[in-house]
């Protein structure tokens, strides 16, 4: 009836643990999928922020090269105004001639009048001395093209006079032929002009719109940074998230373990708790062999060449190969010094045999001990486990004299 209860407790435990272990780990898995989940935000995120970085250099690009097509453009249009000055210049110039032209063409009308008006007097006079049979006919003329007409079937009008109004009437031909080619190239140059100012008009509109330009690229450029900057911000957020994360999947793999070990001591229990407190003696060394029956050393004493990662290449005990749940034996009579989980350790037991003699009991599924129990030589203090930095179950033993490892085997 007892036993019956015991295995049914031991039942409850067993499943419990099992319960709890299976909890924790997929408490590790969450917690593992959540740590990938942050760092590939945290990579998006950073990736985003470069993006941006790399747009704002090509804007900065953008913007210088604007910055060059208006300084051309500038320089041109300094050109231009250079040029359409000077070309005002020569109209003014042509002006001036023109002007001075048109005076000479005054004094040549003037001149040529002047010679008509004294013709009519001299020819009036030849009337009115009785010599005017054909002045009749010359009072009829419209103006001098015609009076000249006439005159050219009139003999007897003075050969002077002829000559001198050809002569004014051709200087007066000469002068008007002149202002025309002056006006003529004044309005080839206004054209230019024209021209020009249309040139300017069009190129002080590209300025405007390169200016116009860069105005925008600026914005978009201001624009991006606080975008980079915002970016930055949330990348570093991101990664700060990713490293909690990162912190909290190793404390759940901890945690885990840790569990794990407890599990394992559960389940040891069935095999362990009946042989508490039992005593076995073995050997005739100055100790007793801790787990009689398990003579296969795993790993020896001293110096080995590959040892589970993190453990030592001077191997400071000897490992006995051992299903978990085996019972350990105190090696000789003494008082525990220590008995609790110890890192790489695991489940540790510490024993003071007095004379400079310690014993260590390392990766035990289970401790019957606790720290300052007095024990005798054979006492069953714990159970082979895996606990700690351990590959398989066994039983690491450990012999410290005078607080130097020494060779296990020389005692058994
Ligand atoms: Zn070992």
């Amino acid at each position: 009836m007892r036993g019956k209860k015991l295995v049914s407790l031991l039942l409850v435990g067993t499943l419990c643990f099992g319960m709890v272990f299976t909890s924790e780990a997929s408490n590790v898995n969450k917690a593992k999928k959540e740590a990938e989940e942050a760092k590939k935000e945290a990579e998006e995120v950073k990736e985003k922020a470069e993006k941006a970085k790399e747009e704002s250099k090509e804007l900065k690009e953008q913007k210088e090269q604007a910055e060059t097509e208006k300084q051309t453009l500038s320089a041109q249009l300094d050109a231009l105004l250079a040029d359409i000055t000077e070309i005002e210049d020569k109209i003014y110039k042509k002006e001036e001639e023109i002007s001075l032209k048109e005076d000479e063409l005054i004094q040549a009308r003037v001149d040529e009048n002047d010679q008509y008006e004294s013709m009519k007097k001299r020819i009036k006079y030849m009337y009115e001395n009785g010599n005017g049979q054909f002045v009749e006919i010359l009072f009829e003329a419209k103006d001098l093209s015609d009076f000249l007409n006439k005159t050219e079937y009139i003999s007897s009008i003075s050969d002077y006079d002829r000559d001198m109004l050809l002569k004014y009437k051709q200087i007066v031909k000469e002068v008007e032929e002149q202002e025309a080619a002056l006006q003529k190239e004044q309005e080839e140059m206004e054209a230019m002009q024209n021209e020009l100012i249309e040139k300017q008009a069009s190129l002080e509109s590209l300025l405007a719109s390169k200016v116009n330009e860069i105005d925008g690229l600026k914005e978009e450029i201001s624009a991006n940074a606080e975008r980079v900057k915002k970016l930055e911000a949330a990348a570093a957020a991101a990664a700060e998230a990713a490293r909690k994360k990162a912190e909290a999947e190793e404390a759940a793999k901890e945690a885990a373990a840790r569990a794990a070990a407890e599990a394992e001591a559960a389940k040891s229990n069935s095999q362990a708790a009946a042989s508490v407190g039992a005593s076995v003696v073995s050997g005739n060394g100055t100790f007793t062999h801790p787990c009689p029956g398990y003579t296969r050393i795993s790993s020896t004493f001293g110096y080995r060449t590959a040892p589970l990662r993190g453990a030592s290449t001077n191997h400071k005990g000897t490992d006995f190969a051992a299903p978990t749940g085996t019972p350990i034996y105190a090696a000789a009579g003494g008082t525990v010094t220590s008995a609790r989980y110890s890192g790489k350790a695991g489940n540790m037991i510490v024993i003071n045999h007095g004379n400079g003699l310690q014993t260590y009991y390392m990766h035990c599924s289970r401790i019957f001990v606790s720290a300052g129990t007095k024990v005798s030589k054979g006492q069953n203090i714990g159970a082979v486990g895996t606990t700690g930095n351990s590959t398989g179950p066994h039983l690491h033993f450990q012999v410290m004299s005078g607080g130097r490892p020494v060779n296990p085997m020389n005692y058994l």
